[in-house]
């Protein structure tokens, strides 16, 4: 069992995400991991309590702990205001998004033989928001495709392909009609791909990679892509195993990272306990290997195949009846079971 102590930035969001992310606290505590939680605040809960929707204290607590566990966060429609995550990813540079989409024993899905990995670029692209009205009626939206950008993503999936024993790298693309754009995507990804001759390198044009990853999820390893061909492709890679309850997620820059799953914050399901809280144990075990904790990311999951394998208490996305507490507490018992 390690000594070892974090600070962690703790950011439950709206939603679904208090009751995800106290699962999540449960577990983490229940598998050894010692966590001082810095517990702050994003969206409608901070602008009533701060009168702003992202305090400038959350931003601070992420890059004085260097690790944040977040929930799911509603996007206001308020006009004018862009997404809080594309704000939070954007003002910490969390370039790389990383999306494990892995089967796991017991869980009926689609397909059993997923063990794929999605590297969304997190800075720009549409997601740069950079919308105007040309004239009533007609609206723009620009995609902002930069080599810095392209280059750093790519170079990230290689460098995480070659650190985690994966032999392929797929290029997610619509280059045939975004010529300019995602060409020059396509070109730094090639770039890249000559710097790593033992990683094998593909591309693929993003409607054909639907197909492909819906009939085939096997054959694919590490996929990397554009900002808005990741967050597609991650919800259609959750829907091969089990749906958005099962999926993790991590974002990565250089100084500061930020560990939230891959779904949203399901607005209608808030209090209910209907939410799956396996993703964001399993984004939690992803931010334990991340601060070195391998022993007890290894604890985590082992206790969640078995939660799975025992099938006696599942949330009503794997058809069970069970609710978000009564899965956790199945988790937390077969972590004193000896989890892994
Ligand atoms: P969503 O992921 O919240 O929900 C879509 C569907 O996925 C739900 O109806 C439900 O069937 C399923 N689902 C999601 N999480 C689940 C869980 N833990 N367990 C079981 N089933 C689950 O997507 P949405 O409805 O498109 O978005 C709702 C809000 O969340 C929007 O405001 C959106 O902007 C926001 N959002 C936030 C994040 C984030 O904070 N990282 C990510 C995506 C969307």
């Amino acid at each position: 069992m390690s000594n070892n102590r974090y600070s962690v930035t703790l950011i439950e969001g709206d939603g679904i995400g208090p009751e995800v992310a106290e699962s999540a606290v449960r577990v983490l505590e229940a598998a050894g991991a010692r966590i001082d939680w810095d517990r702050q605040e994003i969206g409608l809960a901070a602008r009533e309590r701060h009168g702003v929707l992202l305090p400038g204290t959350t931003l601070a607590s992420v890059q004085k702990n260097g690790v944040a566990l977040k929930g799911p966060v509603t996007t206001p429609s308020v006009e004018g205001y862009p997404s809080l995550n594309v704000t939070v990813r954007k003002s910490l540079d969390l370039y790389a998004c990383l999306r494990p989409v892995k089967s796991l024993p017991g869980v009926r899905s689609l397909h059993q033989d997923v063990d794929l990995v999605v590297v969304r670029e997190n800075t720009e692209d549409l997601y740069a928001g950079v919308e105007h009205e040309v004239v009533p009626g007609i609206v723009q939206s620009v995609k902002v495709i930069t080599r810095a950008a392209s280059t750093r993503i790519a170079r990230f999936a290689f460098e995480y392909a070659e650190a985690h024993g994966r032999k392929l790298v797929t290029a997610v693309h619509k280059a045939n009609i975004m010529k300019l754009s995602d060409g020059l995507f396509l070109d730094c990804c090639r770039d890249v791909a000559r710097e790593f001759p033992d990683i094998e390198y593909t591309e693929m044009i993003v409607d054909a990679a639907c197909q492909h990853l819906v009939l085939h999820p096997s054959r694919f390893d590490v996929l990397v892509m554009e900002n808005l061909y990741g967050d597609i492709i991650s919800d259609l890679a959750a829907g091969l195993v089990g749906g958005l309850g099962m999926v993790p997620g991590a974002n990565l820059g250089e100084n500061c990272a930020v560990f939230e799953a891959t779904h949203g914050s399901w607005p209608e399901a808030a209090g209910k306990g209907l939410a799956n809280p396996t993703a964001l144990i399993l984004t939690s075990s992803m931010m334990m290997r991340h601060l070195g904790e391998n022993g007890i990311a290894d604890r985590i999951e082992g206790a969640l195949r078995d939660a799975y394998v025992d099938g006696g208490s599942l949330t009503p996305d794997r058809g069970g009846s069970a609710s978000t507490t009564e899965f956790t507490d199945q988790v937390v018992r077969c972590l004193s079971n000896g989890g892994a």
